[in-house]
């Protein structure tokens, strides 16, 4: 019994006895495996906050390692930059800052230091708290011309992309740009672009047309003909591709006007403006050419003006007309033909009065009267007066404001009225760059026009206008006798 209780108990503990360590074992694989687990997850999480950490690590020496690269670049351009730059550097894991703050004597900026500090700060905002980057502070320096610097204060940022291990080029902030003379190393002025009051009043000229051209409103004449004068205390806004000038109070309803250099480039120092805008703006002359203008006062008359004409136009011959306001005003249809069919119009007065004996206010009504006449017959302003009698002097220029166009040939045909004397007065004085004196007024002076066109085209001239002889180079406050005789009215 015993041993059947025993061999039961036996047999139950042989049959116990596997079941024990069957059992201990599923703990000991329970365990081990969560050991396993346990040791994967400690090192596995371990490995992985090394992981991120060495990632870290490795960006920040990536970032610190091509940071040097770059830097040194800069250096290099910086140190080619003319500007012998102070750099100052503030420098972290994440961001390093370098601002280069230029020591040149001259510097057309007020306050140069807080105008870098002000876009640096303004750069590292727009950084993202987890970016490095690299911001480079600096002044660049262009020369625009021989006598022109063209300063801008920009600062760059570099934003370091650890997946592609390089650096990306994040938009550029700029500052205006200043431009300086330099000479002076100052910004440039309207007194540095202008150089004299004659080219101010050269541009004068130029607003009025403009802002004619610009309108529909017929009394706009009378309104830009009292338009007050600009002057170097006008407001001007300069670039080096336009200009814009605050008018004076006028009834014109413009109070600031833009112009660009092509349409002023007689009237200005080109090195204060960029080339590109004057290119072609005046007209040249040929050096290996020969030139003369023809140049007809007193008309128009309904008797000869438009026979002269019809010469012209059968010889192709360009010619200018200094047109007595008068008769302009009893002849429009003649004026606008001149004017249609390519001549230049020009200013003869009024009256045909000579101007330095008159008053301010006569020598204004005879000049503005015309200016009137003749913009009505043609849509043009003149901008060229002969004075009657080729009379000036400094008073009647100052009022008149006007190139006075004089001549170095005079046919004497008023004298003369004489068709063969005419010519030959004509073809034995003239010479290369003459203005030559005639008046279409004289039938005799039409009538010896053919001969005189066919002669000297035959000695070689070419005949233009007088603005394409003087290059349109012309200003007030000086009078031209012929090219290279130009002289200030005294
Ligand atoms: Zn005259």
């Amino acid at each position: 019994m015993n041993k059947s209780t025993y061999e039961p108990s036996r047999s139950r503990r042989r049959n116990s006895q596997p079941q024990k360590p069957n059992q201990s074992n599923k703990g000991k694989n329970l365990f081990t495996l969560l050991s396993i687990l346990f040791v994967l997850g400690v090192f596995g999480g371990g490995y992985w906050i090394f992981t991120i950490k060495n990632n870290e690590v490795m960006a920040t020496e990536h970032f610190a390692d091509n940071a040097k690269v770059l830097l040194a670049d800069i250096q290099e351009e910086r140190d080619q930059s003319g500007l012998a730059n102070k750099k100052t550097i503030d420098s972290s894991d994440q961001l390093k800052v370098v601002v280069y703050t230029p020591q040149k004597a001259n510097l057309p900026f007020e306050d140069l230091e807080k105008d870098l500090q002000t876009i640096t700060e303004k750069n590292k905002e727009q950084t993202k708290k987890d970016e490095m980057a690299v911001i480079v502070s600096k002044v660049t320096l262009r020369h625009l011309t021989d006598q022109m610097d063209r300063y801008q204060i920009i600062s760059e940022r570099y934003r370091w992309n650890e997946a592609k291990r390089e650096f990306i080029k994040e938009e550029t902030l700029e500052d205006s740009p200043l431009y300086a003379s330099q000479q002076t190393g100052k910004m440039i002025t309207a007194k540095d672009l202008i150089p004299s009051e004659a080219d101010l009043l050269g541009i004068q000229q130029v607003i009025q047309q403009k802002i004619l051209d610009q309108s529909d409103d017929k009394t706009m004449i009378d309104k830009v003909l009292a338009l007050p004068a600009i002057s170097f205390d006008s407001e001007f806004t300069y670039s080096p591709e336009k200009l814009t000038v605050v008018l004076p109070k006028n009834d014109t309803g413009v109070d600031k006007i833009t112009l660009d250099y092509k349409e002023i480039a007689a009237f200005i120092n080109t090195e204060f403006v960029d080339p590109s805008t004057i290119e072609g703006a005046l007209p040249t002359l040929d050096p290996n050419k020969k030139y003369a203008a023809l140049t007809f006062d007193d008309g128009p008359n309904p008797a000869t003006t438009p026979k002269l004409l019809d010469i012209l136009k059968e010889k192709n011959v360009k010619a200018t007309f200094f047109m007595i306001g008068e008769n302009v005003t009893a002849n429009k249809e003649i004026a606008k033909r001149i004017h249609e069919e390519g001549h230049e119009v020009g200013s003869h007065t009024y009256t045909h009065t000579p101007l330095p004996g008159l008053s301010q206010e006569q020598i204004q009504t005879e000049v503005r009267k015309t200016d009137k006449a003749i913009f009505e017959a043609t849509g043009v302003l003149p901008q060229n007066i002969r004075a009657p009698y080729g009379a000036v002097d400094v008073k009647t220029a100052r009022i008149t404001a006007k190139p006075f166009i004089e001549w170095s040939v005079d046919s004497a045909d008023w004298q003369t009225k004489n068709t063969e004397s005419i010519k030959r007065q004509v073809l034995s004085q003239t010479y290369n760059g003459t203005l030559i004196l005639m008046h279409d007024i004289h039938p005799e002076t039409v009538d010896a026009v053919p001969a005189i066109i066919d002669g000297l085209q035959k000695e070689g001239y070419e005949l233009v206008t007088v603005d394409t002889l003087l290059s349109s180079r012309q200003k007030p406050l000086h009078q031209y006798f012929g090219v290279g005789d130009e002289r200030v009215v005294d």
